[in-house]
């Protein structure tokens, strides 16, 4: 756990060692500098303030332990209550749905939709024994849809074609059929994303949405949007009922901080994470692990 500790926290936990109870005044500093570290990590400033208030309310009045003092206590609940609101021990993708199981991707561009796409085939093809179809929305990316087209070979997936003077509802209900008729236990669909949240893009994914009954829609988010994923992740929320989450480029040298307030906003629980650009880059979401980073 100390690794999990700025230097500074380190210090005020051996300040405090003696003390019997966590109080509000010898608690002050050190919730003092966990906020600190949340904000340094990118935590939105009302998921911070969230979090503190839970944090404080738990440990309050608090007996420590044995040999703890009241600061490696608190540094206790701190941990606990990150992994917990980020959600540890959360179940793998859910595929219980008449064949083909749909799966919705949903996220700005440049989140990694795509690759994630790619390597959600993968994971589903060597550690699921699924047949995986993917298809591309982006109709207005031709490029989006032949890199869809790339990864998915590399993934060992069938893709399905589509070409931009298709509308995506019309490509999303040949997929399902063609996925149908070819017995496929998963369709994979990846979507359109604009650098920034739009209108008519949110209409057109709720339209897919509608089509498709996806059993899993994912909010693909990058690590390293920092504050601006909270607004992202809100937005995502309103236009979709949101099942799962996935953190990419989480190899980068952000803290993460992403992980904590998206969670928070969407409620919806962080599946896996993206550990680099290639096709096997992917990690079920370690919570803990995650935790220790943004605490820094
Ligand atoms: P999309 O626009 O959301 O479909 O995003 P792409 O899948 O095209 O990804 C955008 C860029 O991010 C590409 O250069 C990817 O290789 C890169 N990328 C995606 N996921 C990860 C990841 O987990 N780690 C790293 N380092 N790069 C990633």
């Amino acid at each position: 756990m100390a690794s999990a500790l700025t230097d500074k926290l380190s210090r005020l936990v051996k300040e405090m060692r003696g003390q019997a109870r966590i109080t509000e005044s010898n608690v002050q500093d050190m919730l003092r500098e966990v906020r600190m570290a949340l904000l340094e990590a990118d935590v939105a400033l009302p998921v911070v303030r969230d979090f503190i208030a839970r944090v404080k309310d738990k440990a309050l009045g608090q007996e420590v332990m044995g040999s703890l003092s009241p600061g490696q206590a608190l540094v206790g609940i701190v941990n606990r209550e990150l992994a917990a609101t980020m959600g540890q021990g959360v179940s793998d993708i859910n595929l219980a749905a008449q064949p083909p199981a749909v799966i919705l991707m949903a996220g700005l561009q440049g989140a990694g939709k795509t690759t994630t796409t790619a390597k959600l085939a993968k994971h589903l093809i060597e550690k699921r024994k699924k047949k995986v179809l993917t298809v591309s929305g982006d109709v207005y990316r031709p490029a989006a849809i032949e890199q869809l087209k790339t990864v998915t070979a590399q993934a060992g997936a069938e893709w399905f074609p589509s070409t931009p003077d298709q509308k995506p509802v019309d490509i999303a209900r040949a997929a399902i059929d063609y996925a149908r008729k070819h017995f496929f236990d998963v369709l994979l669909v990846d979507t359109a994303g604009r650098l920034a949240i739009d209108e008519a893009l949110m209409n057109e994914i709720k339209e897919l949405h509608a089509v498709l009954k996806p059993v899993e829609t994912l909010f693909v988010v990058d690590a390293m949007q920092g504050q601006d994923a909270v607004n992202t992740a809100k937005a995502f929320k309103e236009a979709l009922p949101l099942t799962g989450i996935i953190l990419t480029k989480t190899d980068g040298d952000s803290r993460g901080g992403a992980a904590l307030s998206v969670r928070q906003i969407t409620g919806a629980p962080i599946k896996f994470s993206g550990t680099s650009e290639k096709i096997d880059g992917l990690e079920v979401f370690d919570a803990e692990r995650h935790a220790g980073r943004i605490l820094g």
